[in-house]
């Protein structure tokens, strides 16, 4: 991300109490983590049972199992940092010495914490550190000596969650009895108590931490068919298996292909169609299998790993390397997959794409290299230059499209949102396909360039990259957002979960009814008339995230 994205002025206004010394807070020796190097905490609700505007420290009663589950999280060489609103300052209801002694109290309990970020603001002072906005998030990592992206927030309210994602953090829900359903229903990640939340934060750092001593390997087939962002997330994973082979050959269907292209640690594609995978499947035609096999076998790999979604069986594809005679083959399967599986891994529902990936990459062997952080990335080279007229970066780009029309913007909204961007200021570009030119055209006539059409994947990618921010669906363009590190504003239909796909390590705010009838029905196409998901989605919440990601309008960044 760019710096003046992560930099804004707000963390002036924050108070921020950092202990003496920023030393690193883990065990000596400890390994850094892959996934987080610390965990926030709300504080009332979260850590100690919530007394509205409590200033007396004898009031403070952490919540079960609090002090164990924090024990654990130290234990495993993460830093701890308190992150909380306290409104009450503003409102005169505590004194700054009433509430650190309550602080005193709270480490009394629970143990020392290596920082303490507090918002003194109200609402209507309209700072940039009440959560949801992500100004004390970004303080605390940079309290911690880390990026946000590398931490983990643990809160009791919507708010948590919003402020964690739109600094590019993750963040997990754990409700209380105040707990809305509309924010349960939109956090990504929810956990039952702290300490399921703290089981949980480091089972997934333990899950993509491969045994040591794995050799280095000649070639590698790594498999993911399916469409461009499926490619996309598996990309971290693919780095990971690149770092512990010579050379890695990638599998992929047509609609992936060009997506591959843009992968770093790809040295070789071969483009053949799983019928088995697609939602419309062809029927099997033999000479086409042994066509696969065939070319599978002349890989010669020493390895393969087919990566998948939850929803798909690896097991067709590993016979046709058991018949290509690949001599190990790692898979997630919950399917009692017999002799095609040497590796056999099984994920919980609910973790991000990219890093179920990554586990099974570490199941197989494998992890990132020191200094590659587990985000999405795309090729440099790969990227072709800007087409002439778009000017300056930091324009947005606004892509109301998707293949899967369930999961697009509205073309009545997108047009809406075009004009609400256009009259506060930001400079849009509108982007889509080639069938996708009549909706681009009308979205683009109420406030922007009309970009449809114009560009294939990787010229996309290129836009993509110079953009201050990203609005757009559950789609491809999404990933290739958090792949350039451009924050997006995420019109998400709740057809699949958003904890699993939703854009990955790249601040966002989500926008939508996460609780809407199409939810977890994986449909294509939206079966709720009126697409009510997303067509309730007012263009001015848009302007507001944009505001919260500290994208200016007016044409800067
Ligand atoms: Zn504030």
């Amino acid at each position: 991300m760019r710096q003046d994205q992560e930099d804004p002025d707000q963390r002036r206004s924050a108070r921020v109490y950092a202990r003496a010394g920023q030393a690193w807070s883990g065990p000596v020796g400890s390994p850094r983590g892959v996934l987080y190097d610390a965990v926030l905490l709300d504080r009332d609700g979260t850590l100690i049972e919530d007394v509205p505007y409590n200033g007396d420290p004898e009031k403070v009663r952490p919540v079960p199992g609090a002090r164990a589950a924090l024990d654990r999280l130290r234990a495993a060489g993460l830093r701890l940092a308190v992150v909380t609103n306290q409104s009450g300052l503003a409102r005169g209801y505590f004194t700054e010495e009433q509430m650190r002694a309550v602080h005193s109290r709270v480490e009394e309990l629970l143990g020392r914490f290596d920082a303490w970020l507090v918002c003194p603001h109200d609402d209507a002072d309209g700072c940039d550190c009440r959560k949801p906005a992500p100004g004390l998030v970004h303080a605390a990592a940079r309290q911690l000596g880390t990026s946000a992206s590398r931490c983990v927030m643990v809160g009791d309210i919507g708010r948590d969650v919003a402020a964690a994602l739109a600094a590019g953090a993750a963040g997990v829900l754990v409700p209380t009895p105040v707990t809305r359903p509309e924010e349960v229903a939109a956090a990504g990640w929810v956990a039952a108590d702290l300490p399921s939340a703290v089981r949980e934060i480091l089972r997934r750092q333990e899950a993509v931490r491969p045994e040591p001593g794995g050799e280095r390997i000649g070639t590698a087939l790594v498999v993911r068919s399916d469409s461009a962002g499926d490619v996309l997330v598996t990309g971290p994973a693919i780095r990971a298996v690149a770092a512990g082979a010579r050379r890695v050959v990638l599998l992929c269907g047509p609609r992936g292909r060009a997506a591959a292209e843009l992968l770093p640690g790809v040295d070789e594609i071969i483009e053949h169609p799983l019928p088995w995978i697609d939602p419309t499947p062809a029927p099997v035609d033999p000479a086409a299998v042994r066509d696969l096999t065939a070319r599978l076998a002349a890989v010669d790999a020493d390895q393969a790993v087919v990566f998948t979604s939850f929803h798909q069986s690896a097991l067709p594809l590993a016979l046709l390397l058991r018949m290509a005679a690949i001599g190990r083959i790692a898979a997630i399967s919950d399917d009692y997959p017999g002799s095609l599986l040497d590796v056999r891994h099984r994920v919980p529902v609910g973790v991000p794409e990219p890093e179920r990936a990554l586990s099974l990459a570490a199941a197989a062997g494998h992890r990132l290299p020191d200094g590659d952080e587990p985000v999405l990335r795309l090729r440099p080279d790969a990227l072709p230059p800007l087409p002439a007229g778009l000017g300056d970066p930091g324009y947005v780009v606004l892509h109301p499209g998707s293949a899967a029309s369930s999961r697009a913007c509205p073309p009545e909204l997108a047009t809406r949102i075009a004009g609400a961007l256009s009259a506060a200021g930001h400079r849009v570009l509108v982007t889509g396909g080639p069938d996708e030119r009549a909706v681009t055209a009308r979205v683009a006539a109420a406030g922007g360039i009309d970009l449809g059409g114009r560009t294939d994947l990787a010229g996309l990618a290129a836009i993509v990259a110079d953009a201050a921010a990203v609005v757009v669906g559950n789609t491809g363009p999404a990933h290739l957002a958090a792949a350039a590190g451009v924050p997006v504003v995420s019109l998400f239909a709740p057809t699949v979960p958003f904890g699993q796909w939703g854009p990955y390590r790249v601040p966002t705010v989500r926008l939508g009814d996460a609780a809407a009838p199409c939810r977890d029905t994986r449909a294509a196409s939206c079966p709720v008339p009126g697409h009510p998901c997303l067509s309730d989605v007012e263009p001015a919440e848009v302007v507001e995230a944009l505001r919260v990601l500290a994208v200016a309008g007016g044409g800067g960044r």
